[in-house]
């Protein structure tokens, strides 16, 4: 080998450790590259909700609805990231319902919004022990401790001076909740985006009604928030909900795209194609019906055909 050929393979040559070294920064590139993805994604989701239902006006104080699990922490982030950037001024309280669940860590939330620096209050209320004793053992407690929660969070609102609450739920979870009322409710009906309260005193908004669980999962893990466990009541998760979602995995699994397909669904609803009586006026058609002379002509003839006219007596 002459000189230059000995010169050129040595400059060629790259220690396995400055090899290794090279591959552990390929790859924590392209983690930072789909972080950084994931977090437009939920920006531009949450933006394009808030846009499209009119969820924020200039001068709303929106009380967040937090319950120490993925989806509230996650609205809460990136609406404050949002408030930044946001055309119109609006506020943003925290707000967590501690329903005495024994076990409920306290400390967790309120050191957590510390942190933040937003404006938050816990509230204290014993729903724990109504549900428990209202509900006989082994059922699901979830509906009432719902319905009580959500009577206390309105309440709260109004005693805080907010015209608006934001709730956690997201895409997955409207899709599941269209399921559960078609198959156990006969009807069609999912969680709107926006909906005013039934005394008319308050809209409720969802910000996350355009993400996707699972992008919430990882931005909540990237993210590190302190999730509080949602077990502690002991309540078992609804079943037929957890049914609802295998179902959907299974599907999206088998048929790439198919969830997407559906939540697009939910917005492009054609009441003249469904049978709803309500929504469409069936009965009237004929009222509006176009028809041309040629058209009167005929009818005569086709009641022939059935043995309908009158005329041929
Ligand atoms: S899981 Fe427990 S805390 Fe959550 S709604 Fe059901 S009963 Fe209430």
């Amino acid at each position: 080998m002459s000189e230059e050929q000995f010169a050129e393979v040595v400059s060629q040559y790259v220690p396995p450790a400055v090899e290794a070294e090279a591959g552990v920064n390929e790859k924590k590139e392209k983690k930072s590259v789909s972080q950084n993805k994931l977090v437009k994604r939920l920006r531009r989701e949450v933006g394009r909700a808030l846009h499209d239902y009119n969820m924020i006006q200039d001068g709303d104080r929106i009380m967040v609805c937090l319950s120490g699990g993925k989806d509230s922490y996650t609205m809460l982030d990136i609406l404050m990231q949002l408030q930044q950037s946001a055309p119109v001024k609006f506020e943003l309280v925290a707000v967590n319902l501690d329903q005495m669940q024994p076990g409920f860590p306290k400390e967790i939330l309120p050191n957590y919004l510390e942190s933040l620096g937003v404006e938050y209050q816990i509230i204290t209320e014993d729903t724990y022990s109504t549900v428990t004793r209202v509900i006989p053992e082994g059922k699901t407690m979830c509906s009432l401790c719902s319905r009580l929660r959500r009577g206390i969070l309105y309440k709260a609102a109004t005693a805080l001076g907010c015209n608006k609450l934001a709730l956690g739920h997201h895409r997955d979870d409207i899709i599941e909740t269209m399921f559960l009322n078609m198959f156990h409710g006969g009807k069609i009906k999912a969680m709107p985006a926006k909906l005013k309260s039934d005394d008319g005193k308050h809209i409720l908004i969802r910000p996350l009604a355009y993400c996707r669980e699972q992008d919430i999962e990882r931005y909540s893990e990237m993210k590190e928030f302190p999730i509080i466990p949602c077990n502690l009541c002991g309540s078992q998760e609804n079943l037929q909900r957890v049914h609802v979602k295998r179902m959907l995995q299974d599907w999206d699994k088998q048929f790439p795209g198919r969830v997407d397909s559906l939540f697009t669904a939910t917005q492009n609803i054609v009441p003249s194609q469904m049978l709803d009586r309500n929504l469409f006026d069936f009965e009237g058609l004929e009222e509006t019906q176009v028809r041309d002379d040629a058209h009167e002509k005929r009818i005569p003839v086709v009641n022939q055909w059935f043995g309908l006219s009158g005329d041929k007596e």
